[in-house]
């Protein structure tokens, strides 16, 4: 019989423990020349295995403005596509990973 506790939840950081990067069949690749750092993959991804991460500096006029592109986090990303699909400037593409390709040719 399992046991059911409702409402409960895990001890905080206790997901960090839990390495979930090798359970997708794919991965997503941020192409950095294509990424305007808007962190729309940062706010939807369900793992919160992406943030923006400062890649230089940009001179426009007299102001200069950081330079943010989009970094994954690969221990956790489980491969859903969700940041693939939200990405305004298509930056993001699903790639299979190196040890499924064999089983598909
Ligand atoms: S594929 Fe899914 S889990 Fe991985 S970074 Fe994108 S949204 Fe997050
Ligand atoms: S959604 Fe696309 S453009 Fe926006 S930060 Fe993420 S990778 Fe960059």
């Amino acid at each position: 019989m399992i046991r059911i506790t409702p409402g409960a939840v895990s001890k905080p950081l206790e997901s960090l423990k839990v390495k979930t990067g090798d359970w997708g069949a794919e991965y997503p690749v941020i192409e950095e020349e294509k990424c305007i750092g808007c962190g729309e993959c940062e706010i939807f991804c369900p793992d919160l295995c992406i943030e923006l991460i400062e890649a230089g500096m940009e001179k426009k006029g007299e102001k200069e403005k950081i330079i943010r592109v989009a970094k994954v986090n690969y221990e956790y990303c489980k491969g859903c596509g969700t940041c693939s699909v939200v990405c305004p400037a298509e930056a993001i593409k699903m790639e299979l990973k190196d040890i499924y390709r064999g089983e598909l040719k």
